[in-house]
Order: C-alpha cells, then structure tokens, then sequence
C-alpha cells in the first residue's frame, strides 16, 4: 500500500514537472511564431505599400505627361486646321496649273493671291492635270499638301513659308496660341479617372526664370516630376516653363488599393493569434485537470485505505486477538466494521453516481416534495452521525412544496451541509432560509465559516475542482459534491449560487420552479 502510494504522487509529480516544462517550451515556440508571423506580415505589407506608392507614382506622372502631349496636340490640331482654311482662302493663295515646257508636263502652282510671283510648285503624278483644275481637284490637292506637308511641318514645330504671306500668317497663329490650362486639367482629370485615382488635384505652372522649383515630395500629396511646357507657344523657344501636378490625400488613395489585403492580413492575423491564444488556454486546461485527476486520485486513495484498514484490524482482533471471546467486543467490532463497510459504500455510489451521470443524466422521478421536512431529515441524519452544530430554520410559511426528485434534492441539501461540516473549523452555525414567491422556491444554506476566496468561487461548482489551499488541505473530498448539486438542480430548471466572504461565511442559494 505504502508502495503505491509513493508511485502514484511520484508519478503524479514527474508528468506535473514534463508538462510544465514543456508546456514553457510550446508557449515560447507559439510565441516566437506568432512574433515571426507578425513581422513577416508588417514587412509584407510595408513593401506591399512601397510597390503600390511607386505603381501610383508612375501612374500619375504618366497620366500628367499623356494630358501635356494631348493637349499641346490639340492646339497643333488648331492650328493645322487654320492653315488648311487659309489655303482655302483664295484671299491669300490661290492654286492653279500650270505646265512645265522643260519638263513638258502640267505642274501645280500654289502662289500669293497679291504677288504672283511668290509661289511654290510641283508635280502631282496620281492626278491627270489639265489647264484648268475642278473644285474637287483643288480640294484634294489641299487636303494632301496639308496632310503631306503642313501637318508634318507642325508637328515638327517648323513654320515653313510656302509663301512669305502664308509664312507670316502661319508665325502669327503659332504665336496666339499659348497653353489651355482648362483644357489640360480636363484631360488631367479624365485620364487620372481611368486609373481609379479620384482624389483632389492641382496643376502648378512655373517660370523658372522668375522663381525656382518647390521640392517634389510634399507628404500630403503625390508630386509629379517637373514637366517643360510650351507655355506661352505651341514651341516655346525659350523653354523655361514647367508644370508640376499634385495630387492630394495620397494615404487615401492607397488605403483604396490595399484596403482588402490590409483587412485579409488582419483578419488572418487575428485568426492565428487567436487559435494560439485558444490553443494556450486548452493546454493549461489539460494541466490543470490532470491535476485535479492527480489530486482526486490520492484522496480516493486514501478514503478507501481508511475503511478496508479499520475492518482488516477489526477482523484481526477477532480471529487472532481472542475478540471472539468476548460478545461486547465482537459487538464493538462488528458494529464499527458495518460503518466503515457503510462508509466504503458511500464513497463508491458517490464516485459512481457522477461515472453514470457522466454518460446520461440522471433519471428524475419527481413527486410534491415539502422542503422543511426535507431540510430537518438531512439535519437528523448528521445529528444521528453525532456532528455537533447549530442551526435555525427560517420560513414565513409552514408548508412549501415543489415537483421534484426527493432522493436527489435531499442528496443536494445533503452535500451543502456536509460542505458546511467539512469546511467550517469551529462552532458551525447554519441558517436555512426557505421562501416561495411568484412560482419559484428560494432555498438558501448559510455558514459561519471562513469563506472562500473570490477567484475560486467560479470554479467550485466544477467536477473535481478542489480550492488548492488553506482548511481544505487538511479535509478530504473529491471535489464532486457541488458538480452534482448544479447537476441536479439544473436538470430541475432551476438555478444554484453561490455568496461568500470572510467575515459571514458561505451561503448557497438554491432556486427551483414549484
Ligand atoms: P469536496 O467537498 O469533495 O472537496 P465539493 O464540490 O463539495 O467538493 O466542494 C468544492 C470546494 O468548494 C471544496 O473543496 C471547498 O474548498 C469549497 N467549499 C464548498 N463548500 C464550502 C463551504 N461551505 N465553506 C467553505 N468552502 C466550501
């Protein structure tokens, strides 16, 4: 027995002391990747961010140059168009043929409606010229002079005189025309729409002989690169203009882009955490109930020992000590044996009990019961025990009676003063209050004893939960009497709390629907 003994604490201790240790061990690794995990996400997501303020960058300087060529088109567009009309305009030139003796065929002849003489001529294979030229004619080889010729010679930023006339008037138009700011900041609009980008904007002009270029990175604004404009002309000659787009509220813009791997990564995030966090809490769940096992295990122990230790010495005493001889002793001995064997009884039903309970609940056969009745039989049954307390009934009626199983509420009242028994050291006084109001029993036990502290009283009525320290060391139980209670009186439908402090004691409150 001894033997057992010590290898069952033995054992107990060695798998306590591994479970601890490794139980650290798994916390600091759980830790440690959760940590990692963190880091690797908050750099994921910083480089995330890197990538998309660099996409948007090149998105909104592309978008600004694009705007600037459109419209420095447009207004080439312009003035292609002008000069096609002052070609038109036999005000100022006038296109005839005219036939070549060296060469001997007919020539075009574009010339000054004012001096003849100033002309440009050439020969157009694709047409079969004549001395006189059609409408159509004249407006197809205007159309393929300013197609081949004019529009290159635009594009190209070069004013060419055709004629010295058509010259000035094309060096005058291209003067007159300076950038359309508006224009440009529609263009700038609709193409930053395209790429979602729909945050405020301005567009900034500078000249750069007259004051020097702001620093391109502002914080509270995407800046664009310095852009040379053609400011004043289509060409600005002296190529000292440069616009600047700044596009506002940048952290909004990319919270629009990233938002959904933002709250994935968080979500994910949150999730790990929170499955460690839950993995953590079982684990030392399991420890703590393979402690309570362990404790359990040694007070079963020991229970059991006690009676099969009495009855083997009562049985010695008989059978080799001469016991027999005397019939006030066998009587002595006999009875104490039917006590302990009685006692042994006890504690296995108990154990047993809650092993069946454990599988299904229990059966409830209930019929009227009258609580004061109940109460003074449970007292009566500790009295004949020769427990020694006091203890007063409190009722404002004389009968109160309840559907319910008497064998297990009478167990219920049973356990909380066998509890009041166990756990107050001196002098117990019990006070039991029992009222009935609007449909519901109250039935309440009151100790005079120490109390339990406040951060055990969530868990006493858990199986096998034992507060660790203090009066209980010294008592033995199996920390099932209140699992029961709750048990039993759950399956009632009703409910079962618990009040305690130092100075006043215990007091349970029991409430059953009549
Ligand atoms: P057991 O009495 O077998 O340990 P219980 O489930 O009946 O198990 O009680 C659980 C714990 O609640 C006990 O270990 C004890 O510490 C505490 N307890 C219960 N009733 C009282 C009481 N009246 N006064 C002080 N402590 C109590």
């Amino acid at each position: 027995m001894f033997v057992n003994e010590t290898s069952i604490n033995a054992t107990g201790r060695i798998h306590l002391l591994y479970m601890n240790s490794s139980l650290r061990r798994l916390f600091v690794l759980a830790l440690a990747a959760g940590t990692g995990l963190l880091c690797l996400q908050a750099f994921w997501m910083h480089n995330e961010w890197k990538n998309s303020t660099d996409v948007l960058q090149r998105q909104i300087t592309y978008a600004f140059q694009s705007a600037i060529d459109s419209e420095e088109n447009k207004r080439k567009q312009i003035l292609t168009v002008y000069l096609k009309s002052i070609l038109s305009d036999t005000n100022y030139v006038d296109i005839k043929t005219r036939y070549n003796e060296k060469q001997h065929q007919w020539m075009i002849n574009m010339y000054d409606t004012r001096n003849k003489k100033d002309y440009s001529s050439w020969t157009n294979s694709e047409m079969t010229l004549g001395p006189e030229l059609t409408a159509e004619q004249k407006k197809m080889i205007i159309d393929r002079y300013v197609n081949d010729n004019v529009k290159k010679n635009v594009e190209e930023n070069v004013i060419f005189f055709y004629t010295q006339r058509f010259g000035e008037l094309w060096t005058q138009k291209f003067k007159q025309l300076s950038l359309d700011s508006a224009y440009l900041q529609a263009i700038f609009k609709k193409q930053l729409l395209e790429k979602d980008i729909t945050t405020p904007f301005v567009i900034r002009y500078f000249d750069t002989s007259l004051v020097s270029l702001p620093l391109e990175n502002t914080g509270n604004a995407f800046v664009t690169k310095p852009v040379y404009i053609n400011y004043l002309t289509i060409n600005d000659y002296r190529k000292k203009y440069m616009a600047m787009a700044y596009i506002y509220k940048p952290a909004s813009l990319l919270f629009g882009r990233l938002w959904l791997a933002l709250l994935t990564t968080f979500l994910l995030l949150s999730l790990s955490l929170y499955c460690l966090y839950r993995m953590y809490r079982t684990i030392l769940q399991q420890k703590q109930l393979n402690e309570l096992k362990n404790d359990f295990i040694g007070n079963m122990t020991h229970e059991l020992k006690t009676p099969i230790a009495t009855v083997t010495a009562a049985i010695d005493s008989l059978q080799y000590f001469d016991g027999l001889k005397s019939s006030e002793k066998t009587e002595r001995y006999l009875n104490t044996s039917r006590m302990e064997l009685q006692r042994l009884n006890d504690i296995v039903s108990k154990v047993l009990d809650i092993a069946i309970y454990e599988r299904q609940e229990a059966k409830l056969n209930k019929e009227p019961v009258e609580i004061l009745s109940l109460l003074k039989m449970v007292v009566q049954s500790f009295e004949v025990k020769g427990v020694v307390f006091s203890y007063e009934i409190q009722s404002d009626q004389d009968n109160i009676t309840v559907q319910a199983d008497k064998t297990h509420l009478k167990n219920v009242l049973y356990n909380l003063v066998d509890n009041a028994v166990k756990y107050v050291p001196e002098k117990l006084q019990l006070v039991f209050t029992v009222s009935a109001q609007m449909g519901t029993v109250i039935i309440t036990v009151k100790d005079n004893g120490n109390g339990i502290e406040e951060k055990h009283l969530l868990r006493i009525f858990e199986k096998f939960y034992r507060v660790p320290s203090g009066n209980v060391q010294d008592v033995k139980g199996f920390g099932l009497g209140l699992f029961y209670v709750k048990q039993i009186i759950g399956q009632h439908g009703g409910s079962v709390e618990v009040n305690s402090n130092q100075t006043d004691g215990t007091s349970f409150t029991i409430q059953l629907p009549v």
